[in-house]
């Protein structure tokens, strides 16, 4: 009796272990979460990060998506897994700091520069979501707008972040997919402008 409750207390150990290390916060997730709530104005964002089972079964091709509740509040976004390792990997591979390619045919930037631009702004566009923006063209826009403050927080120079978020811009107006198309007033003094004051474009 006595040995059949110290392996039930043994086990219970190991199960409430398993399940507090699936829903611990990770470092990379405490700095997404707190990057992404600066953006949506909440303290209380949460970015997950897929565990080892769910990579597993991964399948959408989309960068991130955002759970709604209920009563439709946003309620945390989970990034793929790429993208999350791309974050875990920038403290020590770096922000790239030359990204001249961008200007001449984009495909010649190195996987690493492809990574962190599309890790960019894949935070961005979740964070607008967790602000409570449900349309994904809007999100779109308004992601574009923070592409370089995001960039900056993960170690881009000021110009570098400008000329990121431009680059991203021009990709995104030319949007596979018809729900993320931004529209015409996703410009410089356009009703989704989100510093209407300001000509510079699409950073503030
Ligand atoms: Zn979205």
């Amino acid at each position: 009796m006595y040995e059949a409750m110290r392996l039930l207390a043994v086990l219970l150990a190991f199960v409430v272990f398993q399940v507090w290390w699936f829903h611990r916060e990770t470092p990379t997730e405490k700095r997404l979460a707190a990057v992404a709530g600066s953006i949506a104005e909440r303290d209380d964002a949460a970015i997950r990060c897929p565990s080892i089972w769910r990579r597993a079964v991964e399948i959408s091709s989309f960068g991130g998506n955002t759970h709604f509740d209920t009563e439709g509040k946003p309620d945390f976004a989970e990034l793929r897994h790429e993208v999350c390792a791309t974050f875990e990997d920038l403290p020590e591979k770096g922000f790239p700091s030359d990204v001249d390619c961008l200007l001449g045919d984009a495909s010649r930037c190195d996987g690493w520069t492809k990574d962190v631009l599309f890790a960019v702004h894949v935070l961005s566009h979740e964070a607008w979501h967790l602000a409570g923006v449900r349309d994904e063209a809007t999100a779109e826009c308004y992601a574009y707008q923070t592409d370089a403050a995001v960039a900056e927080e993960f170690g881009a120079t000021p110009s570098v972040a400008r000329r990121v978020a431009a680059y991203l811009l021009s990709q995104g107006t030319r949007s596979t997919l018809p729900e993320y198309r931004i529209s015409s007033d996703c410009r410089s003094g356009g009703k989704l402008d989100l510093h209407p004051g300001t000509a510079a474009w699409p950073s503030s």
